[in-house]
């Protein structure tokens, strides 16, 4: 049987965890997956941080800024992103995206959201036509026409089926193999039962055409997606593989099918992340840190059904890893609560705390924030959720008091 070839399109703080654990599956299972992993990295010129085990004056590496990809090749460590953990060997940082893709049957999309359109435009044409992906990405795609889930969006730009994994996954503390478990969906159409089973070699372009399947977005419309099916010399690419693939014994993984409240709980729970900042910042307790994640979550349940009521199962949000569990590990110790936190502590604005703090990391639930408000304000129902809603108007603290006084 042919083996699946992994990339990784991403290699921030997230990015870089998620490629260690799926280089760690490949080594282990290289009946069915190629053992090196390919993880396009945004090329940047680093300089080996001084407090770092990989600093010594006298070897050139540490003289003056060097591209990202050749130090992470040469001390499999991400020195910018994930700083002090050891990366497995057959992990290759590739700075060429078309390069990184090439020959690969599953695609793993990890970069901050605002990233991902272009990346995926430029993917266009370079990826194996019977390709699946699974997006880590925690936002939505906010058009004129209407919220998507960005599982959708690249299985729509690629013309390959995408699923989601998302869950209560600090990336430090996954890097680190402290315990956590996470949650996939993927849910791809069934292949077409008339299709022609090819005999021995590659099969033939009309052997291949076999699905298509629908997407109904939040205007009602429908578009045909066309998907080739995957070769039947490769391992079917379902549960169980996806499974071999992300498992850890640090990192326990539950596959579900409900890709749309698997994706659309990473994106919301980051703007109720903010919320919980602004709460701290102002110096509440913990008792109104928890009113937040209640509303946060009726929120989160509401718009799901409201917009996203057909493919969506509001379990998700509410018994698996992607809902509840990340909600409250991001309203403890995320990125966004932290900034959010010192935004008002400092008053100063967000963006430029994450500058201040994150060394190049992103923050998501400002961004989503703004995004969701746009598409809630275009459907006139900014006000049925005015948690969301208060964190995109931003943090006076009179503006936190009003919020909490109406909740
Ligand atoms: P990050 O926050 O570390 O962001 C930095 C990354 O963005 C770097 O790889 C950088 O090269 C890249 N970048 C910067 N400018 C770019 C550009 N113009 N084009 C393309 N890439 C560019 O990233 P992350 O933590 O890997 O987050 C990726 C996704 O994973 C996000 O949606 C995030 O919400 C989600 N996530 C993060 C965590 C976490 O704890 N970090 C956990 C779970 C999910
Ligand atoms: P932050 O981006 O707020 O750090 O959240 C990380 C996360 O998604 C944890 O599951
Ligand atoms: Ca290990």
């Amino acid at each position: 049987t042919r083996k699946h070839k992994v990339s990784v399109i991403g290699s921030g703080n997230w990015g870089t965890a998620i490629a260690k654990i799926v280089a760690e599956n490949t080594l282990q299972n290289s009946d069915v997956f190629l053992e090196t992993v390919e993880m396009w990295v945004f090329e940047e010129k680093v300089e080996v941080p001084k407090d770092s085990k990989h600093y010594n004056p006298s070897d050139p590496l540490s003289q003056g800024p060097q591209n990202l990809t050749e130090l992470i090749n040469k001390y499999n460590e991400n020195v910018k992103y994930l700083p002090g953990i050891a990366l497995p060997k057959n992990l290759h940082a590739n700075p060429s995206l078309e390069d990184s893709v090439k020959d690969s049957s599953i695609l793993i999309f990890n970069v901050p959201h605002q990233f991902i359109i272009r990346i995926c435009d430029q993917l266009q044409g370079q990826v194996l036509p019977y390709a699946r992906g699974i997006s880590c990405i925690k936002g939505v795609d906010v058009q004129e026409e209407g919220v998507s889930l960005f599982s959708e969006t690249i299985g729509k730009k690629l013309g390959i089926y995408c699923g989601a994994l998302s869950g209560a996954n600090i990336a430090n503390e996954v890097a680190k193999e402290l315990w956590c478990e996470t949650t996939i969906g993927y849910d791809p159409p069934h292949l077409d039962s008339k299709a022609p089973t090819p005999v021995g070699g590659s099969p033939s372009q009309s052997q291949v055409d076999l699905i298509s399947f629908e997407h109904k977005d939040t205007s009602g419309q429908y578009s045909k997606v066309k998907l080739r099916a995957l070769p039947n010399d490769y391992a079917p690419i379902d549960h169980a593989l996806l499974k071999t693939l992300f498992h850890r014994p640090y990192f326990h993984v539950r596959v579900v099918n409900d890709v749309a409240g698997v994706a659309l709980g990473g994106a919301l729970k980051n703007v109720i992340a903010v919320a919980a900042g602004f709460a701290d910042g102002i110096g509440w307790g913990d008792n109104a840190k928890a009113a937040v994640m209640r509303v946060g979550l009726l929120e989160m349940v509401k718009f799901g059904t409201q917009f996203f009521g057909n493919s969506i199962d509001t379990k998700t949000f509410t018994e698996e890893s992607a809902g509840v569990a990340d909600l409250i590990t991001s309203c403890s110790g995320g990125r966004n609560f932290r900034c959010a936190k010192l935004s008002v502590q400092r008053n100063a604005p967000i963006e430029e705390i994450e500058k201040q703090e994150l060394n190049g990391q992103k923050l998501q639930g400002t961004l989503t924030a703004a995004e969701v408000n746009k598409f809630l304000k275009k459907q006139g129902v900014e006000n049925d959720y005015p948690l969301f809603t208060s964190v995109h108007r931003k943090p006076s603290i009179i503006s936190c008091f009003f919020f909490f006084a109406n909740l």
